[in-house]
């Protein structure tokens, strides 16, 4: 299959890996937006974030490693981006960990 998140997942890219566990994986963003940009996915290949039920133990663990990293008092921002007008250029769903300073308002265009 021809996704970058499976290869990182199969080890087929070199890939320091900041959390796993039996049905997920994190690590750092190649083109980091913040001074902690970490994703979160699965390692099954779900292209889609709707009728999944993976997307609330998503969400805790980018919660724990937020604690991990330091930046959990701090504040972070999550972010899922979905489908095409939602910015997803990977088709393997990943969530968006987000923080280490303080970030601007929501949108970029
Ligand atoms: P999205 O636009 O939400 O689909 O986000 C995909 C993210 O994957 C982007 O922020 C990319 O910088 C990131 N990305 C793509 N390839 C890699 C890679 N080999 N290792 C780490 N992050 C990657
Ligand atoms: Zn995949």
């Amino acid at each position: 299959m021809d996704c970058v998140f499976c290869k990182i997942i199969a080890g087929e890219i070199p890939t320091k890996f900041v959390y796993k566990d039996e049905d997920m994986v994190a690590f750092s963003d190649i083109s980091p937006q913040a001074p902690v940009h970490i994703l979160i996915i699965p390692k099954k290949h779900i292209e889609s974030l709707d009728k999944n039920e993976i997307t609330g133990k998503m969400v805790s663990t980018a919660c724990k490693i937020a604690k991990d990293k330091g930046i959990s008092d701090s504040g972070f921002r999550l972010i899922f981006n979905s489908g095409s007008d939602g910015g997803q250029e990977v088709a393997h769903i990943h969530l968006h960990l987000l923080g280490g300073e303080k970030l601007g308002r929501m949108i970029a265009k």
